[in-house]
């Protein structure tokens, strides 16, 4: 005789209670699943606008309407997906190599992991940022806050990374080669406090490129021993000739991705039409977190290729710079996340009515007026 899953659970005597519960949570996921909606950006304050999105917008959600809304269109919808599955990659990388590698005890390997983190943390906390910013405008500021502090994070990974299997030989035992790493941990906390500083102010055209020089500043010095070593190494003696493919590709996307952010291009010059995906912000993220991988195929190559050498060379890299400078590096963008988030003197509020107790679930067929 056949036994289904549901005869047998149908047997059970608590089966009546448990089909109620499904039942009932069943019925509210429906019902919450009616009642997100978005709203036009002529509902919205200036200041959570973007430039050429018209449509879209997710305001004052619940936790359960922010879950819901990440299945359904709306103009977060894609940032949120194009960011959280790379960080799921970038997990998996972490803990396949944790499990075939000595990443935690040999000083040779531990750098990768303060790098693999590094990626992995920047997209999952962008993910997160972009999924409940929405809640509350004093959540949206403090969601972001978190995202550029990972992403400053993440450019001390890379640091970490490029010190450890990149850096040209040349510049080996040099004074330039004892304050990359101190110079690369102070950009990134600097860099924190910059991107930071720059939500605290009115948002503008000024405002989103004082927060892009924030990156780049650090960045150019990060990738600075690369450029160098790509400009200079032999190919017959250094592993270049097979990993600067993948390190120029890096730029090339890290250039692209800057280029969409900066320009809110394509959206700018056809308002409305890339309201729910390949806007800008889409685009940054997939140009942004091809170059991390690109950058990480590169990495791994010159790991691979560059070991005995390097080893041979005395280049091993003091543990301490993962084991107490990243964790130093994190305290520290804590801090100033902590203190952006109690001088916000002037969160305004998501629209420009009144009355916050606007929820998405209303509707806002009868509220079309312009607000600014
Ligand atoms: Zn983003």
């Amino acid at each position: 005789m056949k036994v289904t899953l549901k005869s047998s659970l149908m047997t059970w005597s608590g089966s009546d209670f448990v089909l109620s519960k499904l039942e009932t949570v069943r019925k509210e996921a429906l019902h919450g699943y009616n009642k997100v909606t978005v709203l036009p950006s002529e509902e919205l304050d200036d200041a959570y606008k973007e430039v050429g999105i018209l449509n879209g917008y997710r305001v004052n959600y619940s936790f359960s309407q922010v879950i819901i809304s990440l299945f359904k269109v709306n103009n977060e919808t894609v940032n949120f997906w194009t960011h959280i599955v790379p960080a799921v990659y970038f997990a998996w990388k972490l803990a396949f190599l944790y499990s075939s590698q000595p990443l935690l005890s040999d000083p040779y390997w531990i750098p990768l992991s303060c790098y693999l983190f590094s990626c992995m943390a920047y997209p999952l906390a962008s993910a997160l940022a972009h999924a409940f910013s929405c809640m509350s405008p004093f959540s949206s500021h403090l969601c972001f806050f978190l995202d550029y502090s990972t992403l400053s994070f993440y450019s001390w990974g890379a640091a970490v990374f490029y010190y450890s299997y990149c850096f040209p030989e040349s510049a080996l035992h040099t004074y330039y080669s004892y304050s990359y790493l101190p110079i690369s941990a102070l950009n990134s906390v600097l860099s924190t406090f910059l991107a930071c500083s720059s939500r605290l102010k009115k948002q503008s055209r000024f405002a989103t490129t004082f927060r892009l020089g924030s990156f780049v500043v650090p960045y150019i010095w990060v990738s600075s021993p690369l450029v160098y070593r790509l400009l200079t190494c032999d190919p017959i003696t250094d592993s270049c000739a097979e990993s600067s493919y993948f390190h120029v590709s890096q730029f090339v996307l890290v250039l692209a991705a800057s280029f969409f952010y900066a320009t809110h291009i394509p959206e700018r010059f056809l308002p409305g039409y890339f309201d729910f995906i390949g806007h800008s912000h889409n685009l940054l993220h997939v140009f942004g977190i091809s170059a991390t991988y690109q950058q990480m195929c590169g990495g791994l190559i010159d790991l691979s290729f560059r070991k005995t050498r390097l080893l041979g060379m005395g280049w091993t890299v003091d543990p301490l710079w993962t084991w107490l400078a990243t964790p130093l590096v994190i305290v520290s963008t804590l801090v100033i996340i902590f203190c952006s988030t109690r001088i916000m003197d002037d969160v305004r509020p998501f629209t420009c009515h009144s009355n916050q107790a606007l929820r998405p679930s209303l509707s806002h067929t009868n509220s079309a007026k312009k607000c600014h």
